[in-house]
């Protein structure tokens, strides 16, 4: 059995009690369900942060409340404990926690202190203390769960820790340094999110020397460590490229303009491996039906044969227009249970902009021109959902948040039409993907990674409106709507032109069946995370049958 560790600082997997950030910690918890449903043997190597973030929204003010968690809640079963050291304090005891599933597991650590996810800055010391903590509490871990390694997907820099957890292990095993080193990096895969390594987070040999040496067993990997040290400083991305002989990038796009040299200097190959989105991403289980009967999609997940004449069967009007209704009940008891949102249409067109409110995937573009937005959404009937959480100390968002919501609450037809949901997470996320009609995706173009939203709502069979950017432009020419621009009010307007066009679509059956067709035809394979787990297996060489 090939033991393939996926290690990952952010999980986003609420039914197994860990809650995410955003996009890096929903993929882990895709790789891994759809890991399992190919009857792959994967561990995901994880922390359990024992105080959860959650956001408010109380006369129009915001704020974060933490809840605190424990994995026995969800299900966990106690292996052990770990060992960590830090200059302060020889031996940190984490707590190791295992949840198994078919062919995968969750392994995680923590202990009462861990904090929280993202807590302080990327190069502040409990940052450290805690990617150390994985790194080599978790690398521990393996060994309760009686789990010796083949390969290591580094989901990200921060999981740098387990790579050289490995190479420590097999030195104080007793293989001959260099040959560990080449070793780890023959196995290792680091997967990059990143565009810019200048956003990379940074650390000094003075931190390191408190928090990473004491857990070295090996004096050569001491040496080696301090070596890659210039200037008293290092990057984890550069650290990370010395232990990692494959790299890849989450879409086309992104592996191809992501930027970064590695300590020679020599510019870094990333080979693509889209992000896909599992099937419990159909939370309205009559789509899914549908797709595996007409066998347009396998029992694991992967486009079935001949999958493009399938979808032409299998996506008929009827049946479309059926899903969507299933699913629209299904938001609207949410919105209802948890927003007390009541009496919506149950007509109306449904928009839905929903991801993390950062500044580059602008989730103040519709609201450039308010007059015109409640003219698109009267005519058409339609509503505006908006999800998304502010991160804690963005202050610049949290102005344009607010902004918006003034916006809407000054303008009649805006109040009645526009929601925004506070708090959001899976949960939310699934019933908009399920419910909404049109989905609304604008990252200034080049600086999403990839984005998986997207590719939730295609799969709930909504249409699109994007700009060209992330795993979007994996497929070129556009098919679906594209906004397009030099200038950003040249974009703000070709995105209203396009919610017109969206609207009229989803209110027609016929033309609504026909272009969701070429929809799925276009990202079926894109949006497979089956696909994706085999394409991860090729890289790293691990034979596969399924
Ligand atoms: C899917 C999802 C994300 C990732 O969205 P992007 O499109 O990658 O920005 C973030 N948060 C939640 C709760 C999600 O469900």
């Amino acid at each position: 059995m090939k033991n393939y560790i996926y290690a990952s600082m952010e999980l986003y997997d609420q039914t197994n009690g860990i809650r995410g950030g955003g996009g890096l910690g929903v993929l882990a918890a895709d790789m891994r369900r759809a890991a399992d449903e190919a009857d792959v043997a994967l561990t995901l190597l994880t922390p359990f942060y024992p105080w959860e973030v959650h956001q408010k929204l109380e006369n129009g003010q915001f704020s974060d409340y933490y809840v605190e968690i424990f994995p026995a809640e969800f299900g966990y079963e106690r292996l052990g404990e770990a060992v960590v050291a830090t200059a302060y304090d020889a031996s940190v005891r984490l707590e190791v926690w295992q949840k198994v599933f078919g062919s995968t597991r969750i392994l995680t650590v923590f202990e009462p202190d861990f904090g929280e996810l993202y807590s302080d800055g990327g190069s502040s010391d409990h940052r450290l203390y805690q990617e150390v903590a994985l790194g080599f509490g978790g690398w521990q871990a393996l060994r309760y769960a009686e789990i010796e390694p083949t390969v290591l997907q580094l989901n990200e820099t921060a999981t740098f820790f387990c790579a050289l957890a490995w190479l420590d292990d097999l030195v104080a095993g007793g293989k001959e340094f260099y040959a560990a080193v080449d070793y780890v990096r023959r196995h290792t895969l680091y997967t990059n999110h990143t565009l810019v390594q200048a956003a990379e987070s940074e650390f000094t040999l003075e931190q390191f020397v408190r928090f990473v040496l004491p857990n070295l067993q090996c004096r050569s990997v001491q040496r080696w460590l301090v070596q890659q040290f210039v200037d008293g400083r290092a990057k984890l991305s550069g650290l990370t490229l010395e232990l990692s002989g494959k790299r890849s990038g989450v879409s086309k796009l992104h592996a191809r303009v992501a930027e970064y040299y590695d300590l020679n200097g020599d510019k870094v190959e990333f080979t693509p491996v889209t992000n896909g989105v599992d099937f419990d991403w159909w939370t309205e289980p009559r789509t899914l039906k549908m797709l595996k009967n007409g066998g347009v999609i396998t029992e694991t997940g992967l486009p079935g044969k001949e999958y493009a004449a399938k979808i032409a069967e299998t996506l008929v009007s009827k049946d479309i227009e059926e899903c969507k209704a299933a699913g629209k009940k299904q938001l609207y008891e949410m919105l209802e249970d948890r927003y007390g949102i009541t009496g919506l249409d149950e007509k109306a067109v449904l928009f839905n902009f929903k991801r993390r409110f950062v500044d580059y995937k602008r989730p103040w573009l519709a609201f450039r021109d308010t007059e015109r937005l409640a003219r698109i959404l009267k005519e058409n009937n339609a509503y505006y959902f908006l999800a998304g959480r502010v991160h804690t100390g963005d202050d610049a968002m949290l102005d344009q948040l607010k902004k918006i919501l003034v916006q809407v609450e000054e303008n009649d037809e805006l109040r009645s039409r526009v929601f925004y949901l506070a708090d959001y997470d899976e949960k939310v996320a699934a019933a908009l993907s399920a419910g909404c009609d049109i989905a609304v995706n604008n990252p200034i173009v080049g600086l999403e990674a990839c984005g998986t939203s997207w590719e939730k709502d295609i799969s709930n069979l909504q249409i699109l409106v994007s700009t060209h950017d992330g795993g979007v432009a994996d497929i070129t020419p556009a098919v679906y709507l594209e906004i397009v621009g030099e200038r950003e009010e040249d974009e703000v307007e070709s995105l209203y032109q396009q919610m017109e066009r969206a609207a009229k679509l989803a209110a027609d059956p016929e033309a609504r069946a026909e272009h969701l067709q070429q929809l799925m035809m276009a990202y079926l394979p894109t949006m497979s995370a089956t696909r994706m787990v085999v394409e991860y297996l090729d890289l790293l060489g691990i034979k596969h049958d399924k």
